[in-house]
């Protein structure tokens, strides 16, 4: 293999190029990506940069090595397979290799006429910091991780803030027991949380300035920020012959057909229980992406995919750190400490097996939490 091509402009993109060095790939890499900015983390957008405090300075990752080939504002817009190729505006990119990192975007659910405001992009970043400095009253659309992080930004920088879920934040990601610790320090700190079953309408053209809630509720602010989910940018290789179910579906060593692998947001994968599904998040784009670059170069010798699931949030001074699927069940086992003491580790179903563990403000390390559900801590490490 003399060419390898990588599709994206993130870490994915990143940890692909990175890997493809540690493995003594001395053939020519060429990474397109229709970004402004070479690659940087969105970690941040909804945290410092969000408040003014970080600048493009502080998200822009480490440059890619001299003789890497970085295509900027260069997105992919088809694929054929039999010919190997990459199609772009500037013409088609042969590969031995390719590498597809093209992650997603936001989901919207704003009409054509409304100019919504939503957070991936650095751009958007910068937008919304603007926004914020002009507006006395935020409603944020969407609790989930990012909605919550925004708003708790928008609360630091002083503004009224209003969150508005389809069900009560966080409970379906975090368990109902971390879920409420941290919707009530969320209130404490000023958030209004409002559930509006069913979902909202935003309104006002070309900004909206207000939605509304299926029995005709109208909640207003000068600021609507929509985080509501994403979407896998998978569109541009339709009809290619990529397999396509809700974002590209890569099999147990990252492959998507002979030459080609995927990584990170734009993937689905089978579960345990077999069926495909997607894991957004940092630790899975830059462990995916190792693991895709190492089955391009050995195939059957490189190890199975296996993502240590893990995650984490800042919001409100709470630093939440979690292991494992994102749906924890009933009450977990206090592993140390407790909410109410303000620094606990839980664990679900309990303490002898965990599936799931969630650290709440505590000093256990990530290196040790992906440890406590592999079993690798039954190991005899020296104390
Ligand atoms: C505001 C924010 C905060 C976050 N905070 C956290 C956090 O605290 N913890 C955590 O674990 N995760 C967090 N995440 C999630 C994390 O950033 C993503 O999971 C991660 O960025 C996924 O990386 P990726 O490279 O797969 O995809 P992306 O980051 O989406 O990158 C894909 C890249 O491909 C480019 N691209 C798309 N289509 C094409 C095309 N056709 N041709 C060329 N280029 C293309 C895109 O422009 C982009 O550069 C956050 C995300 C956001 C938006």
């Amino acid at each position: 293999m003399r060419e390898v091509v990588v599709v994206g402009g993130s870490i994915a993109a990143l940890t692909a190029v990175e890997t493809l060095r540690m493995e003594d790939f001395d053939g020519r890499i060429t990474v397109l990506s229709d970004e402004e900015l070479p690659p940087y983390t969105r970690v941040p957008l909804s945290k410092g940069v969000l408040a003014g405090r970080e600048s493009a300075d502080d998200v822009v990752l480490a440059p890619l090595a001299d003789e890497v080939d970085l295509h900027l504002r260069t997105p992919a817009t088809g694929l054929d397979l039999e010919a190997q190729t990459v199609l772009t505006p500037d013409g088609p990119v042969r590969y031995d290799g390719l590498v597809i990192a093209t992650g997603a975007r936001a989901r919207r659910i704003g009409t054509p006429g409304q100019s919504e405001r939503v957070l991936r992009s650095y751009e958007d970043g910068l937008r919304l910091r603007d926004d914020l400095r002009r507006v006395s009253s935020v409603l944020v659309v969407g609790g989930g991780f990012l909605g919550m992080e925004i708003a708790s930004t928008a609360r630091e920088l002083g503004r009224d803030v209003t969150v508005v879920d389809l069900a009560p934040p966080l409970d379906r990601l975090l368990g109902t027991t971390v879920g409420r610790h941290v919707r009530a320090v969320a209130e404490r700190a000023g958030v209004h949380i409002v559930l509006a079953h069913g979902g909202v309408r935003l309104l006002g053209e070309p900004t909206p300035t207000a939605v509304e809630t299926p029995d005709g509720h109208r909640l207003e602010a000068d600021l609507v920020i929509s985080a509501v989910g994403d979407l896998p940018n998978a569109e541009w290789l339709a009809g290619s012959g990529v397999p396509l179910s809700g974002g590209i579906v890569v099999d147990e060593r990252c492959r998507v057909s002979p030459y080609v692998v995927a990584a990170g947001d734009v993937t689905v994968m089978a579960t345990d229980d077999g069926a495909l599904a997607r894991t957004p998040s940092w630790t899975n784009a830059v462990e995916q992406a190792r693991a895709a670059v190492r089955s391009l170069l050995h195939g059957d010798d490189a190890p199975e995919y296996r993502p240590s699931r893990y995650f984490w949030t800042e919001q409100f001074g709470l630093d939440v750190k979690m292991v494992g699927p994102l749906d924890p069940q009933g009450q977990p086992a206090v592993l140390d400490g407790s909410l109410d003491a303000g620094s606990a580790l839980l664990a679900w179903p309990d303490a002898a097996t965990p599936r799931q563990v969630v650290a709440v403000n505590h000093h256990t390390p990530p290196a040790k939490l992906k440890r406590m559900l592999t079993g690798a801590r039954r190991t005899q490490l020296p104390a």
